[in-house]
């Protein structure tokens, strides 16, 4: 695990000047001392500085995604050759269509859980119907204990599943099977079977990590007294893969852009070294890359630096903590609050509110770049809430903008070199597979389904990287809700029962 540099410098608190008492104002909104402070000229060097040092020309792009494919290569070679984990998903065969009958599938993926049935009507009549709630997770269930976690799942599934009724039916005398997509990085033993390596995305859940987290859940439900069995595991990407794959068979690719990021992609069994000659039956299987740990070559800022050194997991996921759902409007949220500080962003008000981590979110950001009117209202009135009511004039909106942009950017644009890298691995395994006719990359996770920009600049990369001759075979497809599916076409595959 490579780490990197931290700062000796924290952005937050460091230059921030108290106001003299005789001037203090009222709810949590303080002035600055204007003479104390650098000029205005001091916002438009951090904005200059953020836009070199998170800059991703095309030189930088192809680094990453040659860095990409050795990483992919030597995480194949030796366990724990890499910061890639190359995690084996033991999903040797991908869904045929033929899979009939009542499958559920749960998602614990950063923010929320879903559960989810579909009954399924095998080639003629597919996916007969589908059912899904989704529940966020409460904060302090994310630093709480495993069981109590586990107990709130099982819980919301029991509930789900006392409702079933209308298109959905379970043989008599049948178990009910789930697929269980768990996106956090789990050392996959079996099928149904898993070891949590550790929790990311702000998860710190105690008595978790080392543990099968199938026997965690299959031990909830019996205190729920569900009478469920798990019969698949499977990583979001997995369960991406699989449900796109459903519909098209030219899914070789499968990348979430959510609160986290992951990729997982299809692999030929004697191009694993790691695997000394076991092949699976159809010589193929999926490798879960665990992408996010990447690391090698990315551009990081000083923003990042600092918000890496205060993550409860320093030096790592440094590749998610570029590209990710969870981090893009916290970066931001810490130049915004340097800007601050430092010139004179807001005037002469300082907005204390921005001092809290993560209260700038990515969806913020998102609303602030889809604002097309002359006077920024839409910025203005984020920011104002933002800053808990501190106003913003137009020069400080369009700072502002640029801001989001340059992150947004970086984000999108390594997001596209991760993924031609990927492609690139397996083309040069076997010439010609990859590039030389119509590959699908599925693609999921609320980042990429809302957030335009980040899509358009992730697709130019590829562009760019692969030149526009390849890139027309290389088509980046949304595939809505894929990986629920997924994990339940993945439970009927590896279903107890005859099918
Ligand atoms: P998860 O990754 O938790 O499984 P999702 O795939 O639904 O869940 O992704 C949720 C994440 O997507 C949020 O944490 C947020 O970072 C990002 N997101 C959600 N809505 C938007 C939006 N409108 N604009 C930009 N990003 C968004
Ligand atoms: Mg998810």
């Amino acid at each position: 695990m490579s780490s990197i540099p931290t700062t000796t410098t924290s952005s937050a608190g460091f230059f921030r000047i108290p106001p003299p008492p005789h001037r203090m104002p009222a709810a949590g909104v303080r002035m600055m001392a204007g003479a104390l402070r650098s000029s205005a000229s001091s916002v438009g060097t951090i904005l200059t500085n953020l836009q070199h040092e998170s800059a991703t020309p095309l030189p930088v792009l192809r680094h990453v995604a040659d860095a990409m494919t050795e990483d992919m290569r030597a995480g194949l070679a030796v366990e724990g050759g890499s910061d890639l984990k190359m995690i084996l998903s033991y999903v040797d065969a991908l869904p045929s269509g033929n899979e009939k009958g009542l499958f559920y599938a749960l998602d614990l993926g950063g923010t929320n859980f879903r559960v989810l049935r579909v009954q399924l009507g095998g080639k003629e009549e597919r996916v007969i119907a589908t059912e899904s709630e989704q529940v966020s997770i409460p904060k302090e269930l994310m630093s709480g204990t495993s069981e109590q976690l586990f107990d709130f799942i099982a819980n919301g599934l029991a509930t789900f599943a006392e409702v079933e009724g209308g298109n959905f039916r379970l043989p008599h005398g049948r178990q009910r099977e789930i697929g269980f997509t768990f996106s956090f990085p789990v050392m996959q033993t079996s099928i149904d079977s898993g070891i949590l390596m550790k929790w990311t995305k702000g998860f710190s859940v105690s008595g978790t990590a080392g543990r099968d987290v199938v026997a965690c859940l299959n031990e909830a439900m019996e205190r729920q007294a569900l009478d469920m069995r798990v019969s698949a595991l499977v990583n979001d990407t997995v369960g991406a893969l699989a449900g796109a794959r459903y519909w098209d068979d030219d899914v070789m690719v499968a990348v979430i852009l959510g609160t986290g990021t992951n990729a997982c992609y299809v692999e030929r069994t004697d191009a694993i070294p790691r695997l000394h000659g076991t092949m699976s039956a159809s010589g193929m299987t999926i490798i879960n890359t665990e992408w996010g740990a990447f690391s090698n070559g990315i551009p990081l800022t000083v923003f990042d630096k600092d918000m890496d050194a205060a993550s409860i997991n320093p030096g790592e996921q440094i590749f998610e903590k570029t590209i990710s759902g969870m981090y893009l409007g916290e970066i931001a949220r810490r130049v915004l609050l340097k800007m601050a500080e430092e010139g004179d962003l807001f005037g002469r008000r300082f907005p204390e509110k921005l001092t809290t981590p993560f209260s700038l979110r990515t969806p913020d950001l998102c609303a602030m770049q889809q604002d097309d009117s002359d006077d920024l209202q839409a910025v203005g009135s984020i920011l104002y809430n933002a800053t808990q009511k501190v106003e913003s004039n137009l020069s400080s909106r369009k700072v502002a903008l640029e801001v989001c942009d340059a992150i947004v950017k970086r984000g999108g644009r390594l997001a596209g070199a991760g993924i031609v890298g990927i492609l690139q691995k397996m083309d040069q395994d076997s010439k010609g597979s990859i590039y030389g006719k119509r590959t699908v990359v599925a693609m999921d996770g609320g980042l990429y389904e809302h957030y335009p920009q980040y899509r358009g600049y992730m697709q130019r990369a590829v562009e760019e990287l692969l030149g526009s001759e390849i890139s027309r075979n290389i088509v980046i497809e949304h595939s809505k809700d894929g990986s629920g599916i997924g994990a339940a076409l993945l439970a009927a595959t590896n279903s107890k029962y005859e099918h």
